[in-house]
């Protein structure tokens, strides 16, 4: 992990401290009861994106199907399962046979959700293994294209001057752009009316239509639209600026160094998965995430392929276990709950 990722973890708990207001293969439990690995994979694999197509998550997931199914030998599809902020089809993976036919891509929300949901039916760390990281996609924060503000800092005062009428998008409760959501709140000292969608792909259609007024959303989803003009763009909330979107400034340069989060992503299968397989799975991620179309594609939308060693079930359970560590604590300073 760099520095610049604890960094950015160290900020986002300070910024959330203010307002009071996420296994390896040898650690997962041992080899599991499913699926005949030797001969994997001999049908289709699914992967479930617990959000709705043409959003974020979606993207990325469609990005590095391919090349992971021609390194398997297979084919990959891909099935959008959204609801409740990625819950639904984390749930829904998590009950599946655990034979490598059902893979899970899901973020940052993985260690969210635990401390958000008080009647969640999984548990992150038990109820899954992990394949290995796949990106971090930094955050924008975007506007209808004829939001009155005209910068951060000009979008801060106007929100609190009009909290009672501007609505925020997001993705559901735990969804990565109510993470960011509920920093911007914070930094800003503001409690806004929040418009939940089954993900980003669709809130980005209303923000574009001028249904709702701003939101948090991944470079991975908004790039497109900041380049054609069709949302107001005004920060990316990375400690460095984005190389593909060069004239936007940082949160810091714009003045709320508190709102700081980049969305972290991984692929999960079934607890019980044998080990060989999620090997299998492993070793396909980190060839998809070699592939110069997958970096150029990553790149163009502002971010990167994690490092090899981070394509791995070691390296994503210690990430998934900081995180749910990390998150706890601000979630319950933030005192946020969902029945
Ligand atoms: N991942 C996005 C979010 O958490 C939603 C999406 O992928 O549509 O906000």
């Amino acid at each position: 992990m760099t520095t610049t990722r604890h960094r950015v973890a160290a900020r986002m708990i300070a910024a959330l401290g203010a307002l009071s207001l996420l296994a390896a293969c040898s650690g997962n439990g041992g080899g599991g009861s499913g699926g005949d690995a030797s001969s994997y994979p001999d049908q289709n694999i699914t992967i479930v994106v617990p959000f709705s197509a043409g959003g974020p998550t979606d993207t990325v997931t469609r990005m590095i199907a391919e090349p992971m199914a021609a390194k398997l030998g297979g084919k990959i599809v891909v099935q959008n399962v959204e609801g409740a902020g990625g819950t639904v089809g984390a749930g829904e993976v998590s009950q599946a046979d655990p034979d490598g036919y059902t893979v899970l891509m899901h973020h940052i929300g993985m260690s969210t959700a635990p401390a958000l949901y008080k009647n969640l039916d999984y548990k992150p760390l038990e109820d899954f293994k992990m394949v290995g990281l796949v990106t971090e996609v930094p955050m924008t924060v975007v506007a209808r294209k004829d939001f009155a503000p005209a910068t951060l800092q000009d979008l801060v005062a106007h929100v609190k001057a009009n909290a009672d009428k501007v609505t925020l998008a997001n993705a559901g409760i735990g969804a990565a752009s109510h993470l960011c959501g509920l920093l911007f709140q914070t930094a800003a000292g503001v409690k806004l009316q929040e418009v939940p969608y089954q993900g980003t792909g669709p809130a980005l259609t209303d923000l574009v239509g001028g249904q709702v007024d701003f939101m948090c959303d991944q470079t991975t989803n908004t790039s497109g639209q900041i380049a054609a003009g069709k949302v107001k763009a005004y920060a990316v909330t990375t400690p460095e600026r984005v190389k593909s979107l060069p004239d936007l400034p940082t949160t810091a340069e714009a003045g709320l160094s508190q709102l700081q989060v980049s969305v972290w992503h991984g692929l999960y299968v079934p607890a019980d998965t044998p080990d060989e397989i999620v090997q299998k799975l492993s070793e396909a991620l980190k060839v998809a995430l070699a592939d110069q179309g997958v970096i150029d594609q990553m790149a163009k939308l502002g971010t990167a392929p994690v490092p090899a060693e981070d394509a791995t079930p070691q390296a994503h359970r210690a990430k998934l276990e900081e995180q749910l560590g990390t998150w706890a604590k601000i979630i319950a300073d933030a005192g946020v709950t969902v029945s």
